[in-house]
Parts: C-alpha cells; structure tokens; sequence
C-alpha cells in the first residue's frame, strides 16, 4: 500500500466515522437513560453456598445402605438384569418434532427391534425387563400382549411421554402424567408395575417423593453404585431399592447419540463384557441399558446374543428381572422412615 493510499483511507474512515455518529438515532441513542442491567446468571452459584447448603442439595436425592448380598439365589455369583427402554419416537414427539426420518427410526423399535429382541431372548432362554412410555405402548398395542406371551418378562414404568422431567419442573403436572401413566400400563398389563425408570433417567426436585409415594418396589434411574443400594431422600432411607444403571452399560451413547457413526458393533461388545467380566469377579450386579430401536437391528442384536452366550460360558449367572432381583434384596432393606 502506498503512503498517499494510506492517508487516502485514513480520511474516509474519520468521515465515515463522524457521519455514522451524526445519523439519526445515534444521538438518542447516546442520550437515552441507562437501562437497568438484565440480571445475569450465575454460572457458579455453588461457589458461594455453605456447607450445609451443599450437602442438602447433594444428599436430596442420595445412595444410602448398599445392597450386596453374599450369593445370589442358587448359589450363583452374579445376577444379571437385562433391560429395554422401549421408548421407540416417544422422545421426539414430546419435544413436538414431527420429522419423520427421526419418528420413522423410533418407530422401527416397535417395528422391527422388540420382536428381533424378543425372538432372541426365546433362543436363549433369559428374562429381561421393558421399560415402555404409556404413549409409546398406545401407539403401538401389540407391544405388551407380546412381551407378556412370554410369561418370564417384566414391564415397568417409564414416564407419559418420555418427558423430560427436570425440563418438565412442575410438580402437579408431573404428578398427573405419572399418575396416568400406572393407570395407562395397569390396564393393559392386567397388574400395577413396581419398577420405576425415568425418562432418560433424569429426576426433577419432585420425583423421588412422588416415586416414594406411588409404592414403587425399586427405581432403576440411578448412578451412585454398581451394585444396588437403598436411596435416601433428604438424608432417610425410604425403603426403595435402586438398581443402578451406568452409561458405559448403555446402547444409547454408541448407537443414539453417535447416530450410526458406530463404526462396528464389536468395539460396544468389547466394553460390555469386560464391565460383566469385573462384576462376576466381584460377585456383583450388572444391569444392561438398550432401547429396540437401537439395539434392535441386525448386527447389534447379533452382539447381544454373543454376550449372553459369553456370559452363560462362565457359569455362576442368575438371569433375573429387575423385580425379581429387587425382591431378593428388599429383605436386606433398613426400616423405611416415613
Ligand atoms: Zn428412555
């Protein structure tokens, strides 16, 4: 650039300048009263919270007594729980999103992967429980008469709609939607389930009190322990049984949220069974998270029957159904305050 150049556009940047600071509306602008600030909020509100205020927070919903029985019933030395949150486009239609490649892929849960994953539990003569949405059993009302052909399987609860209930943040709504949900399930089960899972395993400030409160047996929601345990709320025992779940031990981070970038189903596998391979060791509990219209397609079902197979060739594994399993250790339970 050359000197003259240089100054040329120095010139025009102050006029430029000067002509933009006299247009109309930049004086009134200029001469407006200060709005108040807009209230930020706070990203760390933590920070500046007592002790006391923390812990109340942190053990409002909290692990109390753990539940890990010396054997298991037979002699066995690890239980299994096999679980299918059958919540198919359920997700979508709670958040109102009518796109049909994404409803068409949940309605192949229904479709498709429930009855490849039913046949597949037939073949290797092993229990599961199915968590299904009330809408997501009203859509598609074959559903549960098939689980149910089988005779060995349990279905429990898991929300309206799949709606999310920290989003939801209304206690008498969320009330209503699980109340309907029971009456919705009863009905077409023929008994009042007892296990409770939440949409997307996420509780608002409400839901444990609520879950309490309906007489659940066990929820199977959350992550404090691989082993079940009794959950406190505000710091009692309240005679609920928790089956924790685990992301690692769920299809959803590999096949949902990586939207079929999974490269092999293999590598899911491999994750699976060493996580079963450490709580055979330890005697332990090992709950499995999928969802029909994940798990459900070809190759992964394919894994799923190979993990089974893996399992069974170790020996010393009790297939049970989450209830079955809650009901083996609701005799190690403290007494429940009320
Ligand atoms: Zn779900």
């Amino acid at each position: 650039m050359t000197r003259h150049l240089a100054r040329t556009l120095l010139i025009l940047t102050a006029v430029a300048v000067l002509t933009s600071a006299c247009a109309p509306g930049a004086n009134v602008e200029a001469q407006a009263p200060a709005a108040a600030p807009a209230a930020k909020p706070n990203p760390l509100p933590g920070v500046t919270k007592s002790l006391d205020e923390l812990r109340a927070e942190m053990f409002h919903v909290g692990a109390g007594k753990r539940l890990k029985p010396a054997e298991w019933p037979g002699g066995n030395r690890v239980a299994v729980a096999l679980s299918f949150d059958v919540d198919n486009a359920t997700m979508a239609l709670s958040q109102g999103n009518l796109d049909y490649e994404v409803l068409s892929r949940g309605e192949y849960g229904a479709v498709d992967g429930l009855p490849r994953i039913l046949r597949l539990l037939d073949k290797q003569k092993v229990p599961a429980s199915f968590f299904i949405p009330a809408v997501s059993s009203l859509l598609h009302p074959q559903m549960i008469p098939d689980i149910l052909s089988r005779k060995v399987h349990e279905i429990g609860i898991h929300g309206w709609i799949h709606e999310r209930l920290p989003v939801l943040n209304d206690e008498k709504e969320e009330q209503r939607l699980l109340d309907q949900s029971i009456e919705t399930l009863t009905k077409a089960m023929g008994k009042r389930p007892v296990g409770y899972r939440a949409p997307s395993w996420k509780f608002s400030k409400y839901t444990l009190a609520q879950v309490k409160a309906a007489g659940f047996l066990y929820d199977s929601s959350l992550m404090a322990s691989d082993d079940a345990y009794e959950i406190n709320l505000d710091g009692k025992p309240t005679g609920l049984v928790e089956l924790p779940i685990e992301r690692i031990v769920d299809d959803a981070p590999y096949f949902g949220a990586a939207d079929g970038s999974m490269p092999s189903p293999e590598h899911v596998l491999e994750v699976f069974r060493s996580e079963f391979d450490v709580a055979w060791d330890e005697r332990g509990l090992y709950v499995l998270t999928m969802h029909p219209h994940y798990m459900g397609h070809r190759s992964r079902v394919a894994i799923l029957d190979r993990l089974i197979t893996h399992m069974k060739s170790k020996g010393g594994v009790w297939f049970a159904t989450h209830e079955d399993i809650a009901k083996h250790l609701k005799g190690m339970l403290g007494a429940a305050t009320n």
